[in-house]
């Protein structure tokens, strides 16, 4: 096993939706799933193809009601390639007699590799191999080369090469009810022997356009190839008729553009498909820039372990699909970080709060794409400020699940495949995502020191959402505290008190805290303004004194409830809740991640249970480190000390189902310097979360970004106790001994820094530059560290 290869033998149809998932190329523009190129939608394949924050909206009746829904489009298949010797049929993975089987994903060089040996019904064999990438170098450019060498005979071979737009979305069986017909076909064709194909969205109208160029080669020369063209609406394509000789490779290269009119720096986005079809070089020269962007990027991103293979492999897979995500070429586009990846059509490419758990990572490698990436909230803060005003609130409410305006997108009904109800779906209760939002503008600031950015949209993001929390906070007279009623939090197995009419839970530990939190470094960063923008932004939004001094007050009262001596009950009532019988579960049903839809169609319901789909109270433990955390809540007036934080994360632990793949993480992380082996369970469990689907369906349907880039994560900060606070760099290493030592660069304040750490000490090298000491602070040691300097720190 290689740490670098993710590698398949054999065809298993059933294994084909999550190895399509996993073998997803993109570059942060657009991606495209591991599909066969030659197959069509069915339940065994799915060539979806989707662009960054590309939605578009329909409309479905569904129980009697009219529903609406925003979905990540499902765009044209430029993959389309299917091919047959001679007279034979066309070749279908399924149906075809094959050998040696494999398929393999060069993680390093973001290329998907599929060979095979392919026997036709009248005993021609030939061999296939096939090679991919979606450019990380040239975000428009895609390319797939195909080649054949027929192993006992010489003939004709047929490629059909095309691009399909007769696609819908039905990646996900739970959403083939709804409406899904997302593109209406404007035009296609081809001109001088290249294939064009635009189609726009029906409803947001945005266009997409590609173009392809198919050639047949020998010995690297182009040979002319006998053409059949069809066109039909929503699809073109090319059918080539060329000879193949025994032993012989033979290449069909395909080179794909592609463009839509939200692009920059066109004119029309077919227009710019066309031309830059022709400006590209060949398949081979493509594939060599790709190579070289990739490098680059490790560069970057790499994190050198002694972990045994598979761990690395899978830890540099996490980081790939990141970058797949959301890279350099994300910065322009004003799109957020979809919770599935642009891998599949789950969760409609929805952003959550997931963003929390791959903004701190991406801080420290690519500060630039983490403004970027706030930036998509800070421009849909009219937005929430609207969502605010109509729910009788004040600031900024954004939302729980957001697409293209940053309105509210979840879904008001949601379908329990296991017991065929629809429900009603609460979860928009989730208010601690505006927490996320404020939380990861800080971490930014901390990190890069860019009080432009704060200056010029993080504060007034913070500011608003401030205003939401004291909004929510209602004062009790009986118990002088400030109480946010009627929420939920990250756990979402709990929606309602039991039996109760209305959705939403009082005080929710999380979002209490969190928002206290908020409210103080809000204070904070506008003391770090410099005076004139203070002024202005005061000024701007109508900000008195009084109103700081209210939110200092409620950050000094929200309540927080406790029980059984020093518990902090995830929300009001919590301790009160019956018992889970945890044993009796695991043996009837196996699998009991996903308890809500299990107790539902047992006419029960999670809302009964001391029990929890994620870690909730154990959140507060992840995002802030313990001085922040007891210096919370001193401030709120309740003594938190190590003991009572270890019986909390023992409580809690012993409470939660992990029906969320972000659940483990967290786990992991609060458990590393106390409770190793059971952090490297949950560290290792986390690892498998998308590579094994471990919630049995899910990652088909598209990965979960927030857990890939969480476990990077935890290796990297957590492991070694990384936190930017206090304009200091932290560390306290606490390395796992199957992790051994570890390398990584990271950025921070201006400065490149090299780290090594093995179990006796700590090295960190800064690059030579401009940029202004920074001070490392190592356990209880803090050093100045100038650039172009090494220290190396025995632990
Ligand atoms: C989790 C949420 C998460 C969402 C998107 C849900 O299953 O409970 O915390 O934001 O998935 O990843």
């Amino acid at each position: 096993m290689s740490r670098w290869t993710l590698a398949y033998e054999g065809f298993d149809p059933s294994e084909e939706p999550l190895r399509e998932a996993l073998c997803t190329l993109g570059n942060g523009y657009f991606a495209t799933r591991g599909a066969a190129p030659e197959a069509a939608a069915g339940d065994v394949h799915y060539p979806g193809t989707y662009v960054a924050g590309l939605y578009n909206r329909l409309i479905t009746e569904v129980a009697g009601r009219e529903i609406m829904n925003e979905d990540l489009v499902n765009v044209p298949n430029w993959l389309h390639l299917r091919f047959r010797t001679d007279d034979g049929a066309w070749f279908a993975v399924q149906d075809a007699k094959i050998d040696d089987y494999r398929q393999e994903l060069d993680i390093r060089k973001g290329v998907l590799i599929r060979t095979f040996v392919f026997t036709d019904t009248e005993g021609r064999s030939t061999r296939v191999a096939q090679r991919r990438f979606v450019h990380m170098g040239n975000s428009h450019v895609a390319g797939l080369q195909t080649t054949f060498e027929p192993t006992n005979w010489s003939g004709k071979m047929y490629v059909e090469s095309g691009i399909d737009g007769r696609v819908i979305n039905a990646g996900v069986a739970r959403y083939r009810k709804l409406n899904s017909r997302h593109l209406d076909p404007v035009k296609a064709g081809i001109s001088d022997g290249a294939m064009y194909l635009d189609v726009e969205t029906t409803q947001s109208r945005v266009r997409v356009a590609m173009a392809a160029r198919t050639v047949v080669r020998l010995n690297g020369e182009e040979v002319e190839a006998h053409c059949t063209e069809t066109e039909e609406p929503g699809f073109v394509a090319q059918t080539l008729e060329f000879g193949v000789t025994e032993g012989i490779p033979t290449t069909v290269d395909k080179t794909v553009t592609l463009f839509t009119s939200r692009d920059h720096a066109i004119s029309a986005p077919g227009r710019a498909a066309r031309a830059w079809i022709w400006r590209l070089g060949s398949f081979d020269e493509l594939l060599e820039s790709n190579t070289l962007a990739w490098d680059l990027l490790w560069r970057r991103f790499s994190l050198d372990t002694g972990a045994a293979d598979f761990e690395a492999m899978v830890l540099n897979l996490h980081s790939f699909h990141l970058m797949q995500t959301v890279s350099k070429h994300t910065i322009d586009l004003d799109v957020g970080v979809p919770a599935r990846g642009w891998h599949g059509e789950a969760y409609r490419g929805h952003i959550f709060w997931d963003e929390l758990f791959v903004f701190p990572y991406l801080n420290l490698h690519l500060p630039d794409l983490t403004r970027a990436l706030l930036l998509y909230r800070f421009r849909r803060l009219p937005e929430a400020r609207w969502s605010a005003k109509a729910a009788g609130l004040e600031g900024a409410l954004y939302p729980w699940q957001s697409g293209s305006t940053g309105r509210e997108e979840s879904q008001v009904v949601h379908l329990n495949p296991q017991s065929g109800r629809w429900l009603q779906d609460n979860s928009y209760l989730q208010r601690h995502v505006n927490i996320a939002i404020a939380y990861n503008t800080w971490q930014y600031y901390q990190t890069t020191a860019d009080v432009d950015f704060l200056a010029h949209g993080g504060a007034e993001m913070m500011i608003e959402i401030s205003r939401l929390m004291a909004s929510l906070a209602t004062y009790n007279r009986a118990i002088d505290r400030y109480e946010i009623l009627k929420v939920m939090g990250p756990d979402e197995y709990h929606d309602a008190y039991p039996d109760a009419d209305e959705p939403g839970l009082n005080n929710n530990a999380y979002t209490n805290v969190m928002a206290a939190w908020v409210l103080a470094r809000t204070i904070e960063a506008l003391d770090l303004l410099p005076d004139f923008r203070r002024n202005e932004l005061m000024d701007k939004l109508h900000i008195q004194r009084e109103e700081l001094t209210r939110w200092d007050e409620i950050s000094r009262k929200l309540r927080v409830a406790f029980h059984d001596d020093g518990i902090i009950s995830q929300f009001e009532g919590y301790g009160d809740l019956a018992e889970f019988d945890w044993i009796g579960y695991g043996e009837r049903y196996g699998d009991i991640q996903r308890l809500d839809r299990i107790l539902e169609a047992e006419g029960d319901s999670p809302n009964r249970y001391k029990l929890s789909k994620q870690a909730d109270v154990l959140m507060l433990f992840y995002l802030l480190s313990a001085d922040e955390l007891k210096s919370i809540f001193e401030r709120l007036g309740y003594e938190i000390d190590g003991d009572t934080i270890q019986r909390n994360i023992d409580y809690y632990d012993q409470r939660t189902s992990h029906g969320s793949t972000l659940s483990r993480i967290v786990n992991a992380w609060v458990l590393a310097r106390s409770h190793r082996e059971r952090s490297w369970e949950f560290f290792k469990g986390a690892l498998l979360s998308d590579v094994t689907d471990i919630q049995g369906g899910t990652t088909p349907e598209g990965i979960h970004l927030g857990a890939m880039a969480g476990t990077v994560d935890l290796v990297q900060r957590g492991f070694t106790g990384i936190e930017t606070r206090e304009d200091t760099l932290w560390l306290d290493p606490a390395i796992p001994d199957e992790l051994g030592e570890l390398r990584f660069e990271i950025r921070y304040r201006g400065h490149v820094l090299d780290f090594h750490i093995t179990p006796d000490q700590l090295s960190v090298t800064t690059h030579p530059s401009e940029a202004q000491p920074i001070r490392v602070g190592i356990r209880d040691r803090v050093i100045e560290v100038p650039a172009g300097t090494t220290e190396t720190v025995p632990l």
